[in-house]
């Protein structure tokens, strides 16, 4: 599921063929989701018996240069050394690049690193409603060093709960985050620093956020029908609670019916 964000609103889009459903225009509506059971490899694109972890096969999990260490640790990212993790010509493009560190508030401010091209597109993706730069580096490598330091101040990962119950960023202080994050920053890392802008915001497609989440998972319920009452991130929130997370089925074939 793909976000854009637009006069401040997030927009989904599924694809679907050859024609992209726009997923916010669904909110309000009755869904039906249904596996069929056939599941595809992200990386082999092959037709699997089992999706292992991110939409891989156990084999290409273990093997594909884009599920190498470096994607969830950035600081093992080894291209700027020359050295392969998995495919060099692969890493040295991905990690090659300018990244940036954020701060991001997904229910709580965390921090995070992704590619400096479109940081938009990550926040949108972790359903953050409020967001700010704080580093700019060269690499992925450097980028993974102050997220580990920074690690020791703020959360890296999402609860989903606070996510979908829609803990809302009421009276966060960005000054104060900001200046808390380079308090104890090493000198040779503050040319990195960028000066505070922002911070960028966004609102959700959400009716009603849910009260006590209860977890979707297609592999224990095949087919389930709910209204949906909104969106965040990846997690479609539905009426009754229940919370699906789109990317967390990545590789399974589902077919999609709204009754209008
Ligand atoms: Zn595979």
């Amino acid at each position: 599921m793909r976000a854009v964000r637009e006069d401040g609103r997030a927009l989904y889009y599924l694809d679907a063929g050859s024609i992209p459903v726009a997923v916010h225009s669904l909110v309000g509506k009755e869904l039906t989701l249904e596996a069929t059971g056939k599941r595809v490899c992200n990386g082999c694109q092959k037709e699997v018996e089992e999706l292992f972890r991110m939409g891989y096969c156990r084999s290409c999990f273990f093997t594909h240069p884009a599920a190498g260490a470096s994607l969830v640790s950035p600081e093992k990212s080894t291209a700027h050394l020359g050295i392969e993790d998995r495919d060099l010509a692969y890493e040295q493009a991905l990690q090659l690049q300018p990244h940036v560190v954020y701060l991001a508030h997904t229910g709580a401010v965390k921090v995070g690193v992704t590619r400096a091209q479109q940081p938009e597109t990550r926040w949108l993706d972790q359903g953050a409603t409020e967001a700010i730069v704080l580093a700019q580096t060269t690499n992925r490598y450097e980028a993974g060093l102050l997220e580990v330091h920074l690690k020791n101040y703020f959360p890296d990962k999402t609860q989903w709960q606070s996510l979908v119950k829609g803990s809302s960023p009421d009276g966060v202080d960005w000054n104060a985050e900001r200046t808390k994050a380079l308090e104890h920053f090493q000198p040779e890392w503050m040319a990195w620093v960028q000066e505070l802008d922002g911070p960028w915001r966004v609102e959700y497609p959400v009716l009603q956020y849910a009260t006590k989440p209860s977890y979707l998972s297609l592999e224990k319920t095949p087919e389930f029908t709910g209204r949906l009452s909104g969106i965040r991130g990846q997690y479609l929130i539905f009426e009754d609670s229940r919370v699906f997370n789109v990317r967390g089925h990545e590789g399974h074939e589902v077919r999609l019916r709204v009754r209008s």
